[in-house]
């Protein structure tokens, strides 16, 4: 349950495009973490950066951007899992609450 992802982390570049490309975003992730934008016929994945500024990451074709959101998705869940267990296993006052993905003893 806890492997590492084979596939290598993907390198998130700035987002430079002049604003005349029109970007079209049809799909934001939970959290508002990764956005999901088709431009120019091109798929890729967009963040925000601390800063406000955009990433991007996986511009190309469907079949090659739509795993590695299909991938982001996952590690971002897999994220909130664990932040979950940590502040239940931080607050012993808590322990009683069913641990995600820990069925009761
Ligand atoms: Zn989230």
């Amino acid at each position: 349950m806890t492997q590492p992802p084979d596939e290598p982390v993907p390198e998130w570049e700035p987002y430079r495009r002049p604003p005349k490309d029109r970007i079209r975003i049809t799909e934001t992730s939970c959290c508002g973490a990764y956005e999901w934008a088709c431009q120019g016929g091109q798929f890729l994945i967009l963040r925000r950066t601390p800063t406000g500024q955009y990433e991007e990451t996986a511009r190309g074709l469907y079949r090659h951007a739509r795993p590695v959101w299909q991938a982001l998705l996952v590690l971002h869940e897999d994220e909130h899992k664990r932040k979950a267990r940590a502040r239940i296993a931080a607050s012993p006052k808590r322990r009683d609450r069913a641990l995600p993905g820990n069925p009761a003893a």
